[in-house]
Parts: structure tokens; sequence; C-alpha cells
């Protein structure tokens, strides 16, 4: 039997980056009414970008700076390590894993993203990076001059290969493309990229693809598709994410290829839930229907859907962007970033910044890339609202095609 039911006037599924925002968005116009977070993960919500970056960079920047205080800040009851498995939106109830139930007035699905993993044996000398506990573990397992395979061409494997580098652990890095990034930036900036990594000292595997891996005392045996077979003290996992659909579908929420499909107020296709965050099928007011992994979307999504939730009318109408950083890089990114693309540089004078500008078949506008290059990003959203053609940005700017 079900212990008693716990009631909240607010629910939220999921106590990650969209979750902290949204109950700050609640808190904005309602500061009575009752919230509850029931979390999967091990820790309050923290920024999880500091895992592969700040936190390997900055010794001053503990695990508790990342700490966002959801529950002190904004009144709520903090339920970790329960794991929701199911929704019934007709009823409002929510099941977890162990049985509890909770009932709820609105309820905010904000379950994000989990890694892809590689096939082989369970070990906490394999992490695909997620979670504090998984940072934990690579902590565990990297100490100074150990020796750390990293697998994956995103952000993840990158900025972790980056910041376990510069804590004198010996990298190698198995990436499938030829060089770092280049499905995404033009040749000359994934040169210059991947310069960085060979001159910290890591020792980049291109053009291979990992098949899988196996564990033997405190080792760990990547396979390589070549044939190649590498040995380490542990293996990151930078293989993308895969984000957590299975509960909306289970609770027949509306659903694409995208994501949960919400409207221009975030809520979905079931009465008093709404959604944001990685998980959300939503339509940009200048990208049309999207999905966006990023911070930024995840912050400014949440907010919305908690002040729609506690009564507010407001639209998600924000184009978020994506950021990254490592060694002395950092680029933000909106819109179609890929290498695939009509890619046209514009070089910033007096440093080595550079914009590129993305365009499609038909040289209209489609994304922009910041490297190096702190300028105010609304300038390049404007831009990017307006759908220019390449020939209108030739008359006002310097650009130069680059593959
Ligand atoms: C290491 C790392 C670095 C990153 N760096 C950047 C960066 O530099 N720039 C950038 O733009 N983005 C970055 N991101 C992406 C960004 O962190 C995510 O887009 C953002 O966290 C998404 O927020 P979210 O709330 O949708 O999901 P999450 O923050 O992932 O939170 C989801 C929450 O739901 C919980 N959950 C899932 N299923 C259930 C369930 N069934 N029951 C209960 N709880 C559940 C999880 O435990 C988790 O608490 C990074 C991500 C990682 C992992």
């Amino acid at each position: 039997m079900p212990e008693k039911i716990k009631h909240f006037n607010y629910l939220f599924i999921g106590g990650g980056m969209a979750a902290d925002q949204a109950a700050a968005g609640i808190r904005s116009i309602d500061s009575k009414g009752s919230l509850g977070i029931v979390s999967a993960d091990s820790d309050e919500p923290y920024a999880r970008p500091a895992l592969s970056k700040k936190l390997w960079v900055d010794p001053e920047f503990t695990e508790d700076d990342t700490n966002f205080h959801t529950k002190e800040k904004n009144n709520a009851v903090l339920f970790l390590k329960t794991q929701v498995t199911q929704i019934d939106p007709t009823k409002h109830l929510v099941t977890t894993a162990d049985g509890i139930q909770f009932s709820y007035d609105k309820l905010l699905l904000a379950t994000g993203s989990t890694p892809q993993t590689l096939a082989g044996p369970d070990s906490d000398l394999v992490v695909a990076l997620r979670s504090k506990d998984d940072y934990r573990k690579i902590r565990a397992f990297s100490s100074a001059h150990k020796h750390i395979i990293v697998v994956g061409n995103g952000y993840i494997g990158n900025e972790i290969a980056a910041g376990l580098v510069q804590n004198d652990v010996q990298v190698s890095l198995v990436i499938s493309g030829e060089r770092l990034y280049d499905k995404k930036f033009p040749i000359y900036l994934s040169k210059k990229y991947q310069q960085k990594y060979i001159d910290a000292g890591v020792k980049i595997y291109s053009n291979k693809r990992a098949e899988k891996y196996e564990t033997q005392g405190d080792q760990v045996k990547v396979f390589l598709n070549d044939g190649t077979v590498l040995k380490g003290d542990g293996l990151v996992l930078g293989l993308g994410a895969k984000i957590e659909l299975e509960l909306a579908e289970k609770a027949h929420l509306k659903t694409d290829k995208l994501g949960v499909i919400v409207d221009k107020n975030l809520k979905t296709s079931a009465s008093d839930i709404w959604a944001a965050g990685d998980i959300i099928s939503y339509s940009d007011a200048i990208l049309g229907r999207q999905n966006a992994g990023h911070v930024n979307h995840a912050v400014k999504s949440g907010y919305t859907a908690g002040q729609n939730m506690a009564g507010k009318e407001t639209s998600y109408n924000h184009t978020p962007y994506f950021y990254s950083w490592v060694f002395d890089v950092s680029w933000e990114a909106l819109g179609a970033v890929s290498s695939s693309l009509r890619m046209y540089a514009e070089r910033l004078q007096h440093s080595d910044g550079s914009v590129i500008y993305y365009f499609d078949d038909n040289d209209v506008l489609q994304g922009v890339l910041l490297w190096n290059a702190r300028i105010n990003l609304d300038h390049y959203r404007n831009i990017l609202k307006k759908k220019p053609h390449l020939t209108d940005l030739e008359k006002i700017l310097s650009l130069e095609k680059v593959d």
C-alpha cells in the first residue's frame, strides 16, 4: 500500500537548472503556494556547466559554489534520489519508483536529458558525464599523471579533456571526425581550437570510433573501430544526450521528435502540466520549432513556465544561445551553427576574435558563432530575426568566405 499521498500546489518532476528557475518564477508571483520538487539526482539543483569547466580550472571554486539553494530561496520541499515512474494527468497524481504518491494542482515536467553510453559493464571507472555524482567519480580516478580516455567531439568531451589536462592528467581524446568541432566551426577555427589541445599535451585519436570497453581491476580498455586498444585509468564519455521523454509518453502527452510539445506559454497538451528545459519542443520566435539543450534556454524557459504556473500568461519568446569555453577560447552560438552550411567570417580587428555567419543554400542567414568576440548577443539576435540575405550583410560587413 502506498503511504499517504503528499499534496503540493506546485509539483516539479526534475530538480535541475530549469526547475531552479521555475521555482523563482513561481515565487515572483505566488509567495504562499506549496512547492515540491522531486528529483532523481543525489544533489540539490546546481550549475551543471561547472562540472566540465570551472571546477577543473579554478582552485578557489568548490562543489558547494555550484549549488543554487533552490529550496531555501523558494520555500520548497525537495525530494532527492526519488525517481518518478508515472504521471496520471486525469487524477493529478505522480508515483515514484518507491511507491510514494504525490498529488498536485499544477505540475512541471523538467526531466532534462540522459547521456548516451557505450557497450560495456557498469563501473565507477566509466562515466557518461551529467551529474555531480559523475563529476565525483571522475575526480576519484583522475589524479595527476593518471591516463584518462575521453570519447566524443561535443562540448562535454572537449571541455572535460581540457579540464583534465590542466590538472596534469594524461588525456587521450577519441573523436570520430577529422578535427575537434569540425562539424561546427570552419576549418581555420577548428584547427586553431585543436592546436590548443595539442599544445596542452592531449593526444588526439581522430577519425576513430570507440566501439566498446572492458574493465579489469582498476584499468579500462577501450576498443576502437580500427583495432586500436587504449588502456587507461578511467573513461569519460561525451557521446551526446537523449532527452527524457518516457514519462511524458507514458502519460500520453503530445510529443514529437524534438520533445514534449508545448504552446507559447510552455503548457503541454495535458491540463495543468507545463514543461521546460531540454525536453521541450517549442516554437522559437526566430528559428521556428526547436529543441534546445542549453543552459540559457533551461533558465529562461524554466522561469517563464514557473510564472505561467502561478497564473501569469506570458509567452516564451526568447531565442537562447549556447556557450562553451576551454583554455583561452570562449564561444557562443545562436541558431544553426553547422559547417555543412555556407560560412562567412568577419575577422575582428585588434584581437583573434571572429564572427562566423552561417547561410543556407539560398544565402539566407541561419546562425551566428561568436569566437572570442565579446559582443552583445542581442545585436546578433536582431540580425538573425531579420533573416538577412548574404548580399545585405556584405553591404555593411567585411565578410570572407570560409570552408
Ligand atoms: C557537464 C555539462 C556541462 C554543460 N555545459 C553547458 C554549457 O557550457 N553551456 C550550455 O549552454 N549548456 C551546458 N550544459 C547543458 C545544460 O546543463 C542543460 O541544458 C541544462 O542543465 C538543462 O536543464 P534541465 O533542467 O532541462 O535538465 P537538467 O538540468 O538535466 O535536470 C533534469 C533533472 O531531472 C531529474 N530527473 C530526470 N528524470 C527524472 C525522473 N523520472 N524522476 C525524477 N527526476 C528526474 C534529473 O535527476 C535532474 O535533476 C551542460 C551539461 C552538462 C551535463
